[in-house]
């Protein structure tokens, strides 16, 4: 494991791809990309010239060109223009489309071998999938061994993707992968939860032991505790680490938060865990956003995961705190919990980013396919906006927009190449934007490395 910048407050752990367990790879589910490498020494330009140049922070250009040095972007252009420019830069022509590789914000890996947790049926609630979760995690039928080896797995396919930054949320800490050399960075949140005074007590003292290059984060407001809650919070703000909750997913939490009653709170009792703290005495707050606000926890260092059950006044809060939030479309379909406001969430200027959630909730964790289902939920938002949710989105939400989500200089060269007969017969950038979101993964994807230097 190699722990890059601790002292920036985001532990980001490099996986070898050399490390991943190949065999256990299944090409049938994710096609695996060729790597370009840059040859070139350090300090030389490189230019890598494509048919479509998608920076995402600008129009989109026809016959455009990418200048790399040190493994940076140099340059966004017009491929003409940019060859003059860089008359002694190796040049190389690619096939498709160039992007910014895309930011998944809400994985939990350590669950990736829990595809077969039961999907709800219409007649089960939120609460069912939660106990038939735990009842998988409590069987320790699935060893450490497995784990681990699911969730290196799974990391490879979200390489083979086209994913280049991940938030990982997890209870445990994995046995680190070993240092990593392709374009995936893994920001990883440890997650702790407790939803009574007891396990508060528990809880408390084990974040004050905690080392401070690992970030913590909290579950959710029903399963843990306001102290907990706003312990970790003050935490992150110290640390300089991003602070991701599960924040209202399902109707059942809100009734649980407003009324004290609902699944949740049978889910509770079931484990000697309800000690009647909601309602809050004295507070009448109509949603989770809200108890949230009234908590005080409301910040631009706050990602709220979600936000199915949001009204419109606590868009208005979220958007007025710079909150950041994350949807994850797949998942919440899977689960039946309903479908996020994000016409409502832009229209008050928020730009979600896109996260797929674990194997226990999602059929897939293919940023492609969450794409598409966006598309297919709300088709009132144009094909370019979901693009940029799923590439600077979730970079502006992970604090990481300097180097990820838009091909502009400066930004890290991690470039990603994608290309598909659909593609090829684009004749304009709208119609580019509507296959790269509503076709699902192209056929061919590959990652160029702009540092000479770089393996990937
Ligand atoms: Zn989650």
């Amino acid at each position: 494991m190699q722990v890059l910048n601790p002292g920036s407050g985001l532990w980001i752990i490099r996986l070898s791809a050399r490390d991943l367990p190949l065999p256990f790879f299944k090409p049938s589910l994710y096609r695996a990309p060729k790597i370009i490498l840059n040859e070139n020494p350090v300090s030389a330009v490189s230019l890598f010239l494509a048919p479509w140049v998608v920076p995402i922070s600008s129009p989109v250009i026809a016959d455009g060109a990418v200048a790399i040095r040190d493994g940076r972007i140099l340059a966004v252009g017009d491929a003409s223009i940019l060859q003059s420019q860089f008359a002694e830069a190796r040049v190389d022509g690619c096939q498709g489309v160039l992007l910014p590789g895309l930011v998944n914000a809400h994985i939990h890996l350590e669950l990736s071998a829990y595809n077969h947790t039961p999907r709800p049926t219409p007649d089960q609630s939120f609460c069912d999938w939660i106990r038939a979760l735990l009842k998988l995690r409590q069987a320790g039928d699935i060893s450490a061994h497995e784990t681990v080896r699911s969730a290196r797995q799974m990391l490879e396919q979200q390489r083979n993707a086209g994913t280049a930054l991940l938030l990982d949320i997890g209870n445990n800490i994995l046995a680190p992968p070993a240092s990593m050399q392709t374009p995936v960075e893994i920001n990883f949140l440890l997650e702790l939860l407790g939803p009574d005074a007891k396990a508060e007590e528990q809880v408390l003292a084990r974040i004050g032991s905690l080392p401070d290059v690992v970030s913590a984060t909290a579950h959710a407001p029903y399963s843990t505790t306001a102290g907990i809650m706003k312990a970790l919070k003050k935490r992150a703000d110290r640390l300089g680490h991003i602070f991701s909750l599960h924040v209202a997913e399902s109707v059942d939490e809100v009734a649980l938060l407003r009324t004290g009653q609902g699944c949740f709170r049978e889910f509770l009792e079931e484990r000697g865990a309800w000690d009647g703290r909601f309602p809050r005495p004295g507070k009448k707050i109509q949603g989770v956003v809200e108890y949230l606000a009234d908590l005080g926890l409301l910040d631009a260092n706050l990602l709220c995961v979600h936000c199915v059950q949001v009204n419109e006044q606590e868009v208005q809060l979220l958007a007025e705190h710079g909150c950041k939030i994350c949807l994850c479309p797949g998942s919440n379909r899977f689960l039946g919990v309903g479908v996020a406001p994000l016409e409502r969430m832009l229209h008050h200027g928020l730009l979600p980013a896109i996260g797929t959630d674990s194997m226990a909730s999602n059929e897939s964790l293919d940023l492609w396919r969450e794409m598409r289902i966006l598309r297919e939920d709300h088709p009132c938002v144009s094909p370019a906006r979901i693009l940029t949710m799923a590439t600077l989105g979730g970079a502006q939400a992970m604090g990481r927009a300097q180097d990820f989500g838009t091909l502009a200089p400066g930004r890290m060269a991690g470039l990603l190449n994608v290309n598909s007969p659909a593609l090829q017969r684009a004749q304009d950038a709208e119609q580019l934007i509507d296959i790269l979101t509503g076709h699902g993964q192209p056929d061919k994807l590959c990652w160029i490395s702009g540092n000479g230097n770089a393996t990937v």
